[in-house]
């Protein structure tokens, strides 16, 4: 059952049960869409009502950030921890490639995605990547057309939120795949091109604070984000 964040529902659910919960979505029919939201995400859903339901609608609703989980701890609605996005994806993939499931990379500037492709498949010995696509085009047609004549099993969507929720929630079933995961930049860090934080910095809840050192250019977009737990404080007293 999902817990109210901020008007956006969210599964409380460890990593290892989140990635069977992901697995489970594949053998159902029809199309699925994974989201993982961020305390961005919370402060974009608020004031764009298309994305929030769209966010409501996914199948599976993961917290990626710290932000959110303080922000449930304020609310009174406390999530168990965070499952962020790229280890829900390398959870998928490890048991992607113990199956004959196929995978599509898209999103990323041109290269990335191949870059990624190619240190995974190292990586995951057994992982069938069919397809990958750049995150930068005009006309989503050819696109779909791309994942769909790979017959791919599960697409990774790397295209920033909200456009990458959007992008799912709108094609995913014209693609023909069984589970699209929105994944912001997880492409880069799996082609290298972005560093993640050592785990040290993942345990203590700073992994945001690492990635503002490494990328200062982030500060105005993160300078917003405490608004969360103000939102989330007054929430708390005005009862909702
Ligand atoms: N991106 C893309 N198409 C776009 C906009 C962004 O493919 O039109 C990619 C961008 O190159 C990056 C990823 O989306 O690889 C996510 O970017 P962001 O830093 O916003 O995500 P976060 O790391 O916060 O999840």
């Amino acid at each position: 059952m999902k817990k109210d964040i901020l008007g956006v529902g969210i599964d409380d659910l460890p990593l290892e049960e989140a990635v069977a919960a992901g697995c489970a979505l594949l053998e159902q029919p029809g199309c699925h869409y994974v989201v993982t939201p961020n305390p961005e995400f919370l402060l974009t859903a608020k004031k764009n009502d298309a994305f929030r339901e769209v966010l409501n609608a996914a199948d599976l609703s993961l917290p990626d950030g710290i932000g959110v989980i303080y922000a449930a701890k304020l609310l009174g609605r406390p999530l168990k921890r965070r499952a962020p996005g790229v280890d829900f994806a390398q959870g998928l993939m490890e048991r992607l490639s113990q199956s004959e499931k196929k995978l599509f990379l898209l999103g990323a500037k041109p290269g990335v995605a191949e870059q990624a492709a190619e240190n995974l498949c190292g990586r995951y010995p057994g992982l069938n990547i069919c397809g990958v696509s750049d995150g930068y085009f005009k006309d989503d047609a050819p696109v779909v057309e791309k994942i769909r004549v790979t017959k791919a099993d599960v697409v990774f969507v790397c295209l920033a939120a909200p456009k990458q929720e959007l992008w799912m929630a709108k094609n995913g079933p014209e693609t023909g795949a069984a589970l699209l995961v929105g994944l912001g930049g997880c492409l880069d860090v799996f082609a290298g091109t972005v560093q993640r934080a050592p785990e040290g910095w993942q345990k203590a809840g700073m992994e945001w604070l690492y990635r503002l050192i490494k990328e200062p250019s982030r500060f105005g977009r993160m300078a917003k984000l405490p608004l969360v737990l103000v939102d989330a404080i007054a929430a708390r007293f005005s009862g909702k």
